[in-house]
């Protein structure tokens, strides 16, 4: 909500505001109510905040596109409540006394489900998953991706490939949740890569897609007998497992692993929702004899290289070698929805809000 600002104010911020704006009020999502099973309006409420005027260095950021990650619902667990909610988004920038970062540009941070905010990209860069990254421009693409391909998803492929399972063209690559941010982008890489990519994901048209991707072959889990897909996608075995899933498929593609071969453990979202956790096949005799390298990791791991990932990302875009899907919802109040959404599994390819 913008409110008229005075003659006066407005001639001494001229320069350092470019296109000023008065106070603001930001509308934010707190989190009141831990998530038991699928996520609830009622967890949350929304707030309004009135922000201060920026100071030396800020930017003030308007919020258009936020995004809804499977992280979310496992997260807030650790934060004490009330909360303000978790996220990153894509935003413009209205008002600046940072040089770097004139008005009218567009950075992705993570800045929480709110539609307004003010950061000092320098002494505050790294909040969250991401640091706040200047985006480039994306035309004729939508600035959106911001939060997929050139954004953390993007990285979370790039790093997870390259520095976990480093693959050598000829390998055989498996990815389940393949249909989503990541596992799409995995796939891909992994054909850039010289690799044999197959991919688990939860619909038929899911599958479909993933072939139009380039994937060698695309199973969907919930039909398909697993290991009569592994025997048929990967006669000559998997060498890396990208695995955003967890639970019992986990354990049974591992054990169709060959010697040596490198497991990323990306995320585990078949049981984010269960109150209970799962009960799966034993993971340690595949481990063992089959001498499997089986590493963890964080995204976040890489901050000091978000740039790298980033760049390479967008070469491969512009050249054509990565295509991607968004599933859009709309309204900055449909939040919840969207992740309940992505949750459900209604998204093939990066989730995103639209704020208005
Ligand atoms: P996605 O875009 O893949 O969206 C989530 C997808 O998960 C849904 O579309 C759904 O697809 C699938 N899903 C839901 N329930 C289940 C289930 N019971 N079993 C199998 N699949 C299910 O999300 P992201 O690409 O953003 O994230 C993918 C994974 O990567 C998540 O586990 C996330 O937590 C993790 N992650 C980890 C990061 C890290 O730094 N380690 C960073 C970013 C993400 P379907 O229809 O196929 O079931």
């Amino acid at each position: 909500m913008l409110k008229q600002m005075s003659t006066s104010t407005f001639f001494c911020a001229k320069r350092a505001y470019s296109n000023a704006v008065g106070k603001i009020n930001a509308r934010k999502y707190v989190l009141t109510k831990y998530f038991q099973g699928e996520p609830k309006k009622s967890d949350f409420k929304i707030v309004e905040e009135e922000l201060p005027e920026i100071k030396d260095g800020e930017i003030l950021t308007e919020a258009e596109y936020l995004s809804v990650d499977p992280y979310m619902r496992a997260y807030m667990i650790g934060y004490k409540l009330p909360t303000d909610m978790i996220g990153g988004q894509v935003a413009k920038i209205i008002a600046s006394r940072n040089d770097q970062y004139p008005v009218g540009k567009y950075v992705a941070g993570s800045f929480g489900w709110r539609t307004h905010t003010i950061c000092n990209p320098k002494s505050s860069p790294y909040l969250g998953f991401m640091p706040i990254t200047l985006l480039p421009d994306m035309s004729p693409h939508p600035i959106s991706l911001g939060l997929g391909v050139i954004g953390m998803p993007g990285n979370t492929a790039y790093f997870g490939v390259k520095e976990i399972l480093y693959p050598k063209a000829g390998e055989t690559i498996a990815i389940t949740g393949a249909a989503g941010a990541v596992g799409s982008h995995v796939g891909q890489i992994g054909k850039i890569l010289g690799c044999r990519v197959i991919g688990f994901a939860g619909t038929d048209e899911k599958c479909e897609y993933l072939q139009e991707l380039g994937f060698d072959h695309a199973f969907n889990y919930k039909t398909a007998n697993i290991k009569t897909a592994l025997r048929e996608g990967a006669p000559n075995r998997i060498d890396c497992y990208f695995d955003n899933v967890g639970g019992e498929i986990s354990s049974t593609i591992m054990g169709h692993m060959n010697k040596y071969g490198r497991v990323a453990v990306c995320g585990s979202i078949s049981s984010y929702n269960d109150t209970a956790l799962p009960k799966v096949t034993i993971l340690q005799p595949s481990i063992v004899f089959k001498e499997l390298k089986v590493e963890g990791f964080l995204v976040n791991r890489w901050l000091d290289r978000w740039d790298e990932g980033i760049k390479v990302n967008m070469n491969w875009l512009q050249e054509g070698k990565i295509k991607y899907q968004e599933k859009v919802y709309n309204g900055f109040d449909n939040m919840v929805e969207a992740l309940v959404g992505i949750l459900r599994g209604e998204n093939t390819g990066k989730a995103v809000v639209k704020v208005k």
